[in-house]
């Protein structure tokens, strides 16, 4: 549906986007996810045609959009700071795109009726935007911006002005509009749970380019590098030397299958570690932190510190020795920074 290819985007000696390709299947949802100033909005704005890219091609359905003014693009933009008409219903604001391209009144009040309905907000039509919490203005945002049922519907940190509790139910909305829209989605944010929430794969952008792109799953058992690991909030890499049998780090010599040789990062992934009186390596818990339904021991082994979750209000305490497992399979070796 929508293929970018090596897509530069310059303000004056700012390169914000550096060779992008980027594909997106008719239906998915691909998700940016990448730290403040990384380029993301400057890519949405390239494909919407507020920007224009200093080369590469953007092309949507098979049609080159170089020319086409944003208006005619077919893409429907949905911003962190909604930019509602304030003055306006909720219907006013809806009915925007679709009386913009000429569609008859009925037609019109008929989409209105059913976006509205899509994102649960049935019944809304003369409100006033002013009237409106902040998870409404941001549903009606989606609702205007689903309306014209654009071929391509780019979200630039949508929930980021939502407090944590709006946020994480729109979350758990927003995989079933996407769907029932049948929209195809290009969405950015420098969230990870909202990425690997929503996304069907997530594009890690880092420095203008995409480090790394795959389902949430690919990302998360095998990162590229240290940086896209740490961006995931995978934080436990170990300095170590590679070689055709594993990799010797201070917790040994791990068995693992690399082709990397000689100074290596070891990523222990989430579940690599666990307290187990039969495993063979020895720690001190630092510091505990209570989470909710478990505790976080801080470990100090073997000269790092590590983290552990553990389940159960037994959990060990500050000074207490441990001894813990640690499984192969869950450490990757990524290359040395
Ligand atoms: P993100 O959306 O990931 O925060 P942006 O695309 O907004 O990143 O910005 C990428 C880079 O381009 C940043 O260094 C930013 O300062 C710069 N930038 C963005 N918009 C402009 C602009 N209108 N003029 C000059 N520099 C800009």
């Amino acid at each position: 549906m929508l293929d970018v290819t090596d897509l530069t985007v310059r303000y004056g000696d700012t390169v914000a986007v550096d060779g992008v390709t980027l594909h997106v299947a008719d239906g998915e949802v691909v998700v940016v996810l990448g730290p403040s100033g990384c380029g993301k909005s400057s890519l949405l704005r390239a494909v919407a045609g507020l920007e224009p890219p200093a080369s590469g091609s953007i092309l949507l359905a098979g049609e080159d959009l170089a020319g086409r003014r944003p208006d005619q693009r077919g893409v429907g933009l949905a911003f962190q700071d909604h930019a509602l008409f304030p003055h306006r219903t909720v219907a006013d604001n809806v009915a925007f795109g679709p009386r913009m391209r000429g569609w008859s009144t009925a037609d019109v009040r008929q989409r209105v009726a059913e976006v509205l309905t899509l994102v649960d907000l049935t019944g809304y039509d003369q409100r006033r935007v002013t009237e409106l919490s902040g998870g409404e203005a941001q549903r009606v945002a989606l609702a205007r911006a689903l309306a014209p049922r654009p071929r391509l519907l780019m979200l630039d940190e949508p929930l980021g002005s939502l407090d944590r509790g709006l946020r994480d139910r729109l979350l758990v909305e927003l995989p079933r509009v996407f769907a029932e829209s049948g929209a195809t989605v290009l969405h950015v944010t420098h969230d990870q749970d909202e990425a690997l929430t929503l996304a069907d794969r997530v594009a890690v952008m880092r420095a203008g380019r995409i480090a790394q792109i795959g389902t949430p799953d690919e990302l998360w058992r095998a990162p590229t590098d240290a940086g896209v690991a740490r961006f995931l909030g995978l934080h436990q890499l170990l300095p170590g030397q590679a070689d055709a049998t594993g990799v010797t780090t201070a917790l040994g010599h791990l068995r693992v299958t690399t082709d990397q040789h000689g100074d290596v990062l070891a990523l222990l992934l989430p579940g690599a570690l666990d307290l187990d009186p039969s495993g063979e390596i020895t720690g001190q818990v630092a510091a505990r932190r209570f989470a909710g339904d478990h505790h976080v021991l801080h470990l100090r082994v073997a000269g790092t510190e590590l983290e552990v979750p553990v389940r159960g209000l037994d959990a060990p305490r500050p000074g207490d020795e441990v001894t813990l497992r640690l499984d192969h399979r869950l450490v990757r070796v990524l290359p040395e920074e």
